[in-house]
């Protein structure tokens, strides 16, 4: 990361407000799930966020079962009211629907879930209390507290709503503050342009026929509102149980190509749904909300000079089909896991090879994996979209479907247990390991 002033000592009014091992900045999946672990191994860690719980956040709001799997781990209890289970995704492409199932396999669960932002986060950020994590809600982190050497000892923050400067000094600091990435940002860690980005929105609708839905539904075939074109993403209904679903878009940015109008499109896309699902705006439940989705692990280095960034201010989400909850939980595991053990050592080479350890373990999980989906985004799904992939030719073939359905969702037994495995873990090895620079 680039050189930043030095701002140990401060220039203005401020208080060291509190000390911690670990000061994590977000409680969004990434940072409440980084809290809960590091809690767990008995670091003393401090969450700071912006807002109270509960509140919104922009979300589909779905989990596939990788992202069920973070939350067993975690010790979530998935089991009661408000969590409602898919058993699998619903494709829709022109007039062909394609029903896959979750896979059974030993590493995951198999079942998904959906449930509100507004409940989920609030969930898991009370989990990581639980768990020991010390909460500051209403503060908000404007920029890295850093000591002569240019190493981040802390964070600078704004609290309460007169706005007081307030100082937290940590040895370690985790940055899991979204798309904004305001703490990486300040210490150079810029965007990887070159990686995919994509933009979606989403609404509510009331439309009890579709809300008790087992099944995720995936519309694939989008068309320019104006020309007709296919375009490159994918639109969605997610039933949450409770009388609602979570309806959006989600498009990948193509360079040098003005986007469509997300609102227009979405609207052309929903006049084609019947007309009893009711995703109309008598049915709609709240507003329209958009914001963008950071892919491809497109933020880099994911540790630097005592700052470590997990979630979406790493861009770990994944390029392949926009989903990032489970990616920032699991994420903010690593990082976790990692800081843990850092801090059973002495300042200096030792501890900052622990910490090396968060880079390097992302790489190992998902790498290839990545590169192959960044690969995949750049030069065949933001041409056209998902629709060539889920041609005829593969929605006729149950193991087709089953092994790009598992490909798009990176659900596989490793050591491999059947032949998509086989295939998808071969697939995946042969792909070059990204260096530092690639
Ligand atoms: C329309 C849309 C639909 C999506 N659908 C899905 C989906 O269905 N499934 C899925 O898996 N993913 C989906 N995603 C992606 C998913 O929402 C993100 O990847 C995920 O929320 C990332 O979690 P995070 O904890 O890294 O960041 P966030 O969830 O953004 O959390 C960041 C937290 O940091 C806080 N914060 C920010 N700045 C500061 C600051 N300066 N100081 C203190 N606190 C701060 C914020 O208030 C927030 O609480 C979707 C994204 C969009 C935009």
């Amino acid at each position: 990361m680039a050189d930043v002033d030095n701002v140990s000592g401060g220039d203005g009014p401020e208080d060291v407000a509190a000390d911690a091992q670990v000061v994590v900045v977000g409680a969004g999946p990434a940072g409440s799930s980084a809290a809960y672990h590091l809690a767990r191994a008995g670091v003393d860690v401090l969450l700071l966020e912006k807002d109270d719980f509960p509140r919104e956040k922009v979300c589909g709001d779905g989990l596939t079962p990788r992202g069920v799997h973070q939350l067993l781990r975690m010790g979530v209890d998935v089991s009661g009211e408000g969590w409602h289970r898919s058993r699998g995704m619903r494709w829709v492409v022109g007039d062909r629907e394609v029903l896959i199932d979750w896979p059974g396999l030993a590493r995951f669960p198999d079942f998904g879930l959906t449930r509100t932002r507004h409940d989920f986060d609030e969930i898991l950020v009370r989990h990581a209390q639980t768990a020991g994590a010390r909460l500051h809600t209403r503060v908000k982190a404007t920029g890295p507290l850093t000591d002569r050497t240019g190493r981040v000892v802390g964070v600078r923050a704004v609290a309460g709503p007169g706005g007081t400067p307030v100082t937290y000094r940590a040895p370690l600091v985790i940055a899991a503050d979204g798309t904004s990435a305001r703490l990486a940002v300040a210490l150079g860690a810029h965007r990887d342009k070159a990686r995919p980005m994509a933009t979606a929105l989403r609404r509510y609708y009331r439309s009890p026929i579709r809300s008790h839905e087992e099944y995720l539904e995936l519309w694939a075939d989008l068309r320019h509102p104006s020309t007709g074109d296919r375009l490159p993403g994918y639109g969605w209904v997610f039933p949450l149980g409770d009388g609602r679903v979570n309806v959006g878009l989600g498009m990948l940015t193509r360079p040098h190509k003005k986007s469509p109008d997300l609102r227009a499109t979405l609207n052309a896309w929903l006049a084609r749904t019947p007309p009893e699902w009711g995703l109309d705006d008598k049915g709609a439940d709240g507003p329209l909300r958009s914001a963008a989705l950071p892919m491809g692990l497109n933020r880099r280095p994911q540790y630097g000079r005592g700052l470590l960034l997990v979630g979406d201010s790493a861009g770990t989400i994944s390029p392949w089909n926009g989903e990032g909850i489970c990616q920032a939980m699991e994420s903010g595991e690593v990082a976790a896991e990692a800081a843990a053990l850092a801090l059973t050592r002495p300042a200096g080479p030792a501890r900052e090879r622990a910490l090396q350890g968060y880079p390097a373990e992302l790489n190992r999980r998902w790498g290839r994996y990545y590169r192959l989906g960044n690969f995949a985004a750049t030069y065949i799904l933001s041409r056209s979209g998902f629709q060539p992939l889920l041609n005829r030719y593969i929605t006729e073939r149950p193991a087709l479907v089953g092994g790009l359905a598992r490909l798009l969702t990176h659900l596989t037994d490793d050591p491999s247990h059947d032949a998509i495995d086989h295939v998808l873990n071969t697939l995946i090895r042969l792909t070059p390991a990204p260096t530092a620079r690639r």
